[in-house]
């Protein structure tokens, strides 16, 4: 099942021309990433296995780097919380949130030489033209139908695809020894922070909005990766579950984002062909209907922020609208928040759910618990009602010991709702007793309402890490005469300075030690190197993207001056080491330009 390569890539249509010799960047990045340390496949002296990469000391550590970000951006920027659940997770949850029957792709085999595919991928594959064919909104013999009449055959070996099958793309697992608990790898983090819902409430002062949000392992058996790091059977998730009280929708934090505009490619636009962005801010796109929720709304732009932070330019983004029939069972309506790569065309990177109710109603009802909130009124309302009331005298003799459960059930019952069956049916079934108009009657009372109980809705931003990894890299890879420059955001580069002696004697190296050590305890992510040239050095850091080279020279040793290189200007400005740091932390905050980090130099080792 393993290892399947299609020959044709999916959206083959919006390849880019490359810039870069004709070599498209997944590749040229790919070569740069083993080399250096950002990521390779795993298991590679096994030969490998598709949909899976390790991240090397510098991708790992870009990103945590990522991940801070998103935290300060999504998380400690709007007073959300943060929690971490299990990734194994027992069956129930997922029967609940309803992955387990519809957590599944249309999967095609070839009864030649028995390859499997992604239903989409064989079709998209045989017909690259064809981008309308819409594979989701169709049912397994509509599919039989559709690859019989266009003659579609496998992409590896041209033979005959067999019948199209679900394939569940959930890892599944034995809890425990017994394998009486059926578990799964959590294809999302969600269901954690919707099944701690009111946990989380109770502990944050009971509040409403409430945002959660989660960073953790997450696992899709997908049937045939073959994206490198865009399409990953296992990879970290950084996810909010936005809750908020549907009755006040109004989102608090819009000026915020005041000057943000989105880039959307609606949903109506892409159903009769079109494909105009409007660029419009997210207050308009909320008070226009075009975005269902405000916060939802509010929350596209903070992703619009982030994205924008990683390096990638706002013409290089947009919100493409999911049709109905594109939608995942549990969202009202969903943006993919996409970037265009120079291989893969327009890749979603992270992904807008308005989920409303959905989840936490279907927890409520499997498990049990209630999930909903009393939200007080500021002062008790006074109200006519309409009660049901069950006639306790008719019912007792019918249904003797269990005329209790049913007429407690009875009174809490909507009475519009045993109306209208009365009116559709002529009875009212509770527990399979069909209960008769004349079992009842309706009451008018006053009642004092002291609040109200509300079941939260729910607006989700949803990002992997691992992607927004690659696109931040794919961005930052550029060319500069015969060599690479890896301009990554500053905020971000997973060494932020490295410090070269001149020569390795002469005390020289003794001093940049000294001044490694300076920076470290001054929070800076800095490495020490004297192997090579100084241009060699300066070209090995610009290639993994640090943005400051110090240089100790023999003057050093004089007047306690080195030599500070930018990468992305190469020019160079002197300053004493024992003042630098206060210097480059606002440097590295945005603050101030690096001309600012003292009078230039000329250029004397390059
Ligand atoms: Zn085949």
């Amino acid at each position: 099942m393993f290892d399947i390569r299609i020959v044709y890539p999916r959206d083959g249509s919006l390849k880019r021309e490359s810039n870069l010799a004709g070599i498209d960047k997944y590749e040229l990045l790919s070569d740069l990433a083993k080399r250096r340390g950002f990521f390779w496949p795993s298991f590679e002296i096994y030969g490998g296995v598709s949909g899976y990469i390790d991240l090397g000391p510098l991708g790992t550590r870009l990103k945590r780097r990522v991940e801070e970000q998103w935290l300060k951006l999504f998380v400690q920027g709007n007073d959300f919380v943060e929690v971490s659940t299990p990734v194994i997770t027992p069956e129930r949850v997922f029967t609940a949130s309803g992955h387990v029957s519809h957590f599944k792709d249309l999967m095609v085999s070839c009864k030649n030489c028995r390859r499997h595919y992604k239903a989409d991928y064989a079709i998209s594959a045989a017909m690259p033209a064809r981008t309308d064919i819409a594979v989701e909104a169709m049912s397994p013999s509509e599919l039989d139908d559709f690859i019989k009449g266009n003659h579609v055959r496998c992409p590896e070996c041209g033979g005959e695809l067999g019948q199209a099958e679900y394939f569940s793309t959930m890892f599944r697992t034995d809890i425990g020894a017994y394998g009486d608990v059926t578990g799964y790898g959590r294809p999302e983090a969600a269901q954690g922070m919707f099944v701690d819902f009111k946990r989380v409430y109770e502990t944050t002062r009971e509040r409403l909005p409430l945002g959660i949000a989660q960073i953790g392992t997450v696992m899709r058996n997908e049937i045939s990766p073959r994206q490198g790091p865009i399409r990953l059977r296992e990879f970290t998730i950084m996810e909010v579950e936005f809750f908020f009280d549907p009755e006040e929708p109004e989102c608090a934090l819009m000026d915020r984002v005041e000057g943000i505009d989105l880039p959307l490619l609606l949903a109506e636009k892409r159903e009769v062909k079109r494909s105009e962005i409007i660029r419009i801010p997210a207050v308009e796109a909320a008070g226009k209907g075009m975005v269902k929720a405000e916060w939802m709304a509010y929350l596209m732009a903070l992703s619009v922020k982030f994205v924008s932070s990683l390096g990638v330019p706002l013409d290089k983004q947009r919100f493409e609208e999911k049709l109905p029939t594109e939608r995942a069972h549990y969202s009202a309506q969903t943006f993919d928040h996409q970037i265009l790569l120079d291989r893969w065309g327009w890749v979603e990177i992270a992904g807008h759910a308005y989920r409303t109710d959905f989840d936490l109603s279907s927890h409520i009802k499997y498990s049990g618990a209630d999930l909903s909130i009393f939200k007080p009124h500021p002062s008790p309302v006074d109200k006519r009602v309409t009660v049901v009331v069950p006639i306790t005298s008719v019912l007792g003799p019918l249904l003797r010991d269990k005329a209790q459960e049913i007429a407690s059930r009875l009174a809490s019952s909507s009475p519009d709702e045993v109306k209208s069956a009365f009116d559709r049916f002529g009875y009212f079934e509770i527990q399979g007793f069909k209960v008769l108009p004349s079992h009842v009657r309706f009451e008018e009372r006053n009642v004092r309402e002291t609040g109200r109980r509300v079941i939260p809705h729910v607006v989700e931003p949803s990002f992997g890490a691992e992607r927004v990894v690659y696109s931040t890299l794919e961005y930052a890879y550029t060319r500069v005469k015969d060599r690479v420059v890896l301009k990554l955001p500053i905020q971000l580069a997973p060494v932020q300075i490295m410090v070269f002696p001149l020569m390795a004697k002469d005390g020289l190296p003794e001093i940049a030690t000294e001044i490694v050590c300076y920076l470290e305890e001054n929070d800076f992510l800095v490495e020490y190197d004297d192997a090579g040239t100084i241009g060699r050095r300066y070209a090995r850091a610009d290639e993994i993207g640090v943005p400051i080279a110090i240089t100790v020279d023999y003057e050093t040793k004089n007047d306690g001056t080195v030599t500070l290189r930018d990468r992305d200007t190469w020019k160079q400005v002197r300053s004493s080491w024992k003042t630098i740091s206060e210097l480059c932390r606002r440097y590295f905050k945005g603050e101030i330009d690096f001309s600012a980090l003292g009078p230039p130099v000329q250029v004397t080792y390059e």
